[in-house]
């Protein structure tokens, strides 16, 4: 499998992540460190506190969840994927906060068996209430298609976007005015560049790109524009976010440790394989077809982290992100539940690369956001 990047740059790989210049727009200073290190200890490490600091932090917000919800059903909303991460925030919610969280899903129709289990033993161990939203299959499958047809990379959009969409419109409609996510800097300090992985939250690079190549209307499909749930929901709703797991210790290994242990919960190989589309999407496709592989991002944060030696990071990217047998099963379900022939799905994998440029898209407005929301300090990590 070829993970040689595409743009013109002579090869840098950073002497201490595994950062390279597959992101086209990498920076790497004398000592051969890449920008996404040095931010990390620039910016990220200073206002990063798990320790007292960091409980009493996240203890005055769950007071504060606990005192506007009394009376309610529930106090709080989590999206829960069956990944480490949100099963990781909904055990710490109900656990250690106290909180009386409403879980939310979204099936896409890509569940792995061990995100269904998980889901499960997480609801039934916890005794908490589950609210499962599935997403009309016809119109995702259609969406997912036009993806494909489109020849960008981020084919993991349509189910990202169902997701979040999902999530927002969900709090807003029902009145929840707190969302616990998973998102943390243990495991994603180093993001994916968006020449890797575009803003699910474009939906007006996922509309042109539907209207191109889609051929049924989306009707029911979990939509939300950046502004509507940047803006409107935040603070017109009054929906907002809380991410505990950047408040407390969070090592991946022991969370996901501590979850079999607690309540069977099942491992899977990488980050986001919960998906067996998004498994073979970042497993083969990007890889090879784009030459991007987001394992360099998910190791370079938990280097960082101290959750991964570089030398071990450098061992397991040389190495498929999963069996090689098992890509070919999974070449064959994937084209067999979107409805087209093998042949078919290998057309699109060898047709011209495009990119998001190539569709309306709203970047100069996330620019700016994204501008507005480091100035205030508000986001952290390195978004290009
Ligand atoms: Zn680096």
């Amino acid at each position: 499998m070829s993970t040689a990047p595409r743009n013109d740059r002579p090869y840098q790989i950073c002497s201490n992540c595994i950062m390279d210049t597959s992101d086209s727009g990498i920076v790497f200073d004398e000592r051969g460190w890449c920008d996404y290190c040095n931010n990390y200890h620039s910016t990220i490490l200073p206002n990063w506190h798990t320790d007292a600091r960091g409980e009493r932090e996240i203890m005055a917000q769950i007071d504060k969840i606990k005192a506007d919800g009394k009376g309610k059903d529930h106090d709080c909303l989590i999206g829960l994927s069956g990944g480490v991460d949100s099963s990781y925030v909904v055990y710490l919610a109900k656990e250690k906060f106290g909180l009386r969280p409403l879980l939310y899903h979204v099936d896409a129709g890509w569940n792995s068996q061990q995100a269904v289990n998980n889901i499960e033993k997480l609801v039934d161990g916890l005794g908490l209430d589950l609210f499962t939203e599935v997403v009309n299959w016809p119109e995702m499958r259609d969406l997912q298609l036009a993806y494909f047809k489109s020849g960008v990379p981020h084919l993991d959009t349509p189910q990202d976007h169902a997701f979040f969409a999902g999530l927002y419109n969900y709090a807003a409609r029902t009145g929840s005015k707190y969302i616990l996510t998973g998102a943390n800097y243990s495991t994603e300090c180093v993001r994916e560049p968006l020449e890797w992985h575009y803003h699910a939250s474009d939906l007006r690079n996922l509309k042109d790109i539907h209207a191109k190549h889609g051929t049924i209307p989306l009707k029911s499909f979990p939509q939300s524009d950046i502004f509507t749930f940047k803006l409107y929901y935040r603070y017109v709703k009054g929906v907002q976010v809380v991410k505990p797991l950047n408040h407390v210790p969070y090592i991946k290994d022991e969370a996901m440790e501590e979850l079999v242990q607690r309540f069977g919960w099942q491992k899977y190989a990488h980050k986001h394989h919960e998906s067996r589309f998004t498994r073979f999407y970042e497993g083969y496709w990007l890889p090879t077809r784009f030459g991007f592989d987001k394992r360099r991002a998910h190791f370079s944060s938990l280097i960082l982290t101290g959750q991964l030696s570089r030398e071990d990071a450098l061992k397991k990217i040389a190495q498929p992100a999963y069996p090689v047998e098992e890509m070919k099963q999974d070449f064959e379900y994937i084209a067999n539940k979107l409805g087209i022939t093998v042949e078919e799905l290998e057309g699109y994998r060898d047709m011209p690369r495009k990119t998001y440029r190539d569709y309306k898209n709203a970047m100069t407005f996330i620019d700016v956001g994204t501008w507005g929301m480091r100035t205030l300090g508000m986001q952290r990590a390195i978004i290009r």
